[in-house]
Parts: C-alpha cells; structure tokens; sequence
C-alpha cells in the first residue's frame, strides 16, 4: 500500500490526490483521503480503483476541504484477501473522548488475528476485515490523555510491519515500525508538511525531500513544527529488501541513493554472477528494466527492448486474481518479433514467483523465433510468504519454495536460468555481504529468515 499526508497548506486533499497518484504503483485496488477542515470538521472519500478516475473531478474534490489531510492506496495482503470490500479501504477512523483520529497504514500486522480475537472479546465491534482496524480498537481502549500517546500504547501492542500516517484535529503523525519495514519520508511543503511512502511523490507535489521517518520513530507535525520521539523498544533496523528490487518506483531515494541506480547495480552483479553468450538482453518490462539495463553495461551485450508494454494496464501481479493475472500477461505484454528473430536473449527479470509469467513470456519469445532463451533474474529465488505487506502467494504455489534451480529451468524450459545470489544483492544494494547473525535487511521471501515472529501465520499451521 502507499500512504501520503499533508499539514499547513490550503486544499490539502489536491496535494494528497498527487501524491496518490504518484504511489499508485503501490496499490491499485482503491483509495482513500480525509481532509479536516475548521468549520466542516472531518471529511472522508473512499473509492474504488484508480486515484486518476476519483480524485480529480471538482465534485469529489471539494467534498474535501480543509489544510490537513491523509490518503491511502490500498493493494490487498491482508484482510479480504483478493476481493477488496468498501469497508476495508482505508483511511480507517476512529472517534475518541479528545477528538477523532484517522489513520492509513502501509504494511502488515503479523498478530492482528490474535489482537482482534481478544479486541472483540472485551466488546469492540469491527467494521472491517483489515489488519489495521486494530489500531483504531488499541487506541480506543488505552487510557492515555491524548491521541499521539494512544497511537504509541496501541502500537506497542501491535507485532509487524507499519509504516503509518494518521491525523487529528490538528496534527499529522507518521510512524514507523522499529525495524523499519516499510518506507515513509518526510517532506517540506512551502510552511507545511508532507509525510509520503516514496520520495516520487514528493516530487509531484514540489515538496522538498527532508529526511526518512527512522524505523521505531514517531513524527507529530503541528502548525508549530516537527516533534520526534521513539517510543518503542530499539532493534536494529531490517528494511524491506524487495521494495529495491521491485516494489518502490525507479524515480524514488532509498537510502541516499536512487532506486534505480540500485536496480542497475544489482543488474551488473548479476551478469557478474551469471555471464552467457547472447546476443540481446531485454528486459521484463517494466519491473525488469534497470536491471537490464545494469546487466547489458556490464556484459558490453547489447541493450534491446524484446518485450513491449501495454501502457494502459497496471501491474500483473497486483491483480489479485489469478484468472485475471493470466490473461494479464497478453494484455499487457506483446513481443518485439522483428528484433527477436534468431537471437539468443537473456530476459532480465525483477523475481520468479509463481513462475506463470516467466513460462509465458518464454512461450511468447519462441514463438517469435527466438535462437535461446535465457532467463537472469535479479533477486534470489522466492522461496517463502512474505507476511509483512506484500501480498506473496501461500508457500505451496512458490515455485522455489518445491523446486531446485535446475528443476525451475526445467519447469519453465528455458535454455539457462539464473537467480542473483543473497550475497550479491546485498552488495548490490548497500556494499557489503549479508551479516547472517545480524542480516541488514528483510530477506525472509528469499531467506526464510523472518525478522517478526508471524505469530497468527504459525497458529494457522505454517511452518518457519
Ligand atoms: P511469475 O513468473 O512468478 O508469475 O511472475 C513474475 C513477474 O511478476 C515479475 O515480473 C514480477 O514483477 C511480478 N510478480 C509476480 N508475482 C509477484 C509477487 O508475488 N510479488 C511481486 N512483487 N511481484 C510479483
Ligand atoms: Fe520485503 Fe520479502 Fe521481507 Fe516481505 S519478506 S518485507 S517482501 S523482504
Ligand atoms: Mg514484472
């Protein structure tokens, strides 16, 4: 999911419609935005679908008034998995004895199955099927005298991933979960402020970059400033190591560096890794791209786009059917014959999942008269769920999770495959080898290496 939010400026929900816009990429199922304003108090509009197709029209934007505002674009992993219910698109909002609170989160709560038991059990009546209602019900019941602090007693409770900006009244409030997960960034808005998932959307609404929301942090931004506090116990932080490789956009810093320039680098470790004799390398597009492009600089093969995109359709994977995901790979994905024909090609890849996109392209290459096949892809196999915000499917269905590399070879019957190496990532990405006692990053779809206990996961039969 992609969270924005903005304090001290006039018509706060135009700014929040951009940065939106701007992290759709992170979840295209529907979207949210609340705004308050002095005299109309809170206001809220939650679609489904695209944030182009619902906040841009004068009808829903000025049912949205006000100088503080928050969004949500939602893709879903948990809750109503797969078939998103209007009562699970967030922001979620919750009403306290000290004002009302409105909260949009970006992650996964990994004991949300075991809180809600107990929740509903002393009476809390949910609303929706989603993790993040959770949040709304801990602050309800906590006893502390203002909402940030309640924010912080609820969030103690809470095991997993969360990157969160919520706002009352009067403040706008991001958070972190200790380990850091998930991205969120702090922007600088003329007098106001912008809390973002993804530094692009900063850029879409002219902000200027301030710094990241440390992992374990909490901001509270008034009128009078930025207030900074950590609030939970420290942990040494271990961010999302997929969302260099495929979840956040290009154009977006992580890190103090471009996501893109990391994506060529693990496209230049990668032919490093894995050389062959080719005569084109071409991308997967558009999640395949840069580190195409690192791979064809490295090898000095030549850089060709083999595989043309369907502007007009979002991400594959993101459409959480499985029947749709299909079809999605034609609609979406067409072959360049003429420049294919004879050619041996490496296809550059962000990851092999499930393995049926990878098996059509091939099939789509072959077609075209393809000489070889050959497949890099730029993470190691996915072997494990993720449970911490990006929808991976059950173990079963993970082809590295039941195959070896040559068997995947097999499966996909191509010519050679070959996945970039932990070690080589993480050189890619932050310039040294994995610390196994103490790995920088979250691995744990490649590594199995959970950094949060999935407590809810392991009571309903998974095993680590
Ligand atoms: P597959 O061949 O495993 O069906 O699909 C691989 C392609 O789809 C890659 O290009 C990748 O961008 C995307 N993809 C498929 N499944 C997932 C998933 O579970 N998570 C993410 N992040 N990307 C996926
Ligand atoms: Fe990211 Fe994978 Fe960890 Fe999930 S399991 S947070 S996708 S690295
Ligand atoms: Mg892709």
């Amino acid at each position: 999911c992609g969270v924005f939010g903005v304090i001290g400026t006039a018509d706060a929900a135009n700014f929040t419609a951009l940065g939106l816009h701007a992290l759709q990429h992170r979840g295209q199922e529907a979207g949210g935005i609340v705004t308050h304003d002095e005299t109309l108090g809170f206001n809220s509009v939650r679609r489904f679908g695209y944030v182009r197709d619902n906040f841009t029209s004068a009808k829903i934007m000025e049912q949205l008034p006000g100088d503080l505002s928050i969004g949500h674009v939602r893709y879903s992993t948990a809750g109503s998995k797969g078939n998103t219910a209007m009562r699970d698109v967030q922001p979620f909002f919750g009403e306290f004895s000290m004002g009302g609170a409105a909260i949009a989160h970006n992650g996964n709560i990994t004991n949300a199955n075991s809180l809600r038991k107990e929740l509903i059990g002393r009476g809390s009546i949910f609303q929706s099927s989603s993790d993040s209602e959770c949040i709304i019900h801990l602050m309800a019941r906590s006893l502390q005298q203002n909402i940030p602090q309640r924010m912080e007693d609820a969030l103690r409770r809470v095991e997993g991933a969360f990157s969160i900006v919520a706002m009352t009244q009067t403040q706008l409030i991001g958070v972190r979960d200790p380990l850091g997960v998930r991205p969120l960034v702090l922007g600088q808005l003329g007098d106001g402020w912008v809390l973002s998932s993804e530094t692009c959307a900063l850029d879409i609404t002219g902000a200027e970059f301030v710094r990241e929301i440390h992992p374990g942090e909490m901001v509270v931004i008034t009128a009078n400033g930025v207030e900074s506090s950590y609030p939970f116990r420290p942990a040494r932080p271990r961010f999302c190591v997929f969302e260099h490789i495929y979840f956040s956009r290009p154009d977006s810093i992580l890190g103090g560096r471009s996501v893109y320039e990391t994506r060529e680098a693990i496209g230049r470790e990668l032919a490093k890794e894995a050389p062959v004799e080719a005569d084109l390398v071409c991308p997967v597009p558009d999640s395949g791209t840069p580190a195409a492009i690192g791979f064809s600089l490295e090898s000095g093969i030549p850089y060709a786009m083999g595989i043309i995109r369907n502007q007009y359709m979002g991400r594959t994977f993101i459409e959480p059917s499985e029947q749709i995901r299909n079809m999605g790979v034609r609609l979406k994905l067409n072959v360049n014959r003429a420049l294919i024909r004879g050619k041996r090609v490496i296809l550059v890849d962000d990851s092999v999942v499930r393995g049926t996109t990878s098996r059509k392209i091939k099939e789509m290459i072959l077609d075209a008269g393809a000489a070889e096949v050959h497949f890099r892809i730029a993470s190691p196999p996915t072997a494990w769920p993720c449970f911490y915000g990006v929808d991976t499917p059950d173990r079963e269905k993970l082809l590295a999770a039941t195959m070896s590399e040559e068997e995947m070879r097999q499966h996909l019957a191509v010519d050679s495959l070959k996945f970039i190496s932990l070690n080589g990532l993480y050189r890619a990405v932050g310039g040294t080898d994995r610390d196994s006692a103490q790995p920088q990053y979250c691995d744990a779809c490649f590594s199995g290496d959970y950094p949060v206990i999935p407590s809810d996961q392991i009571s309903s039969g998974f095993q680590m």
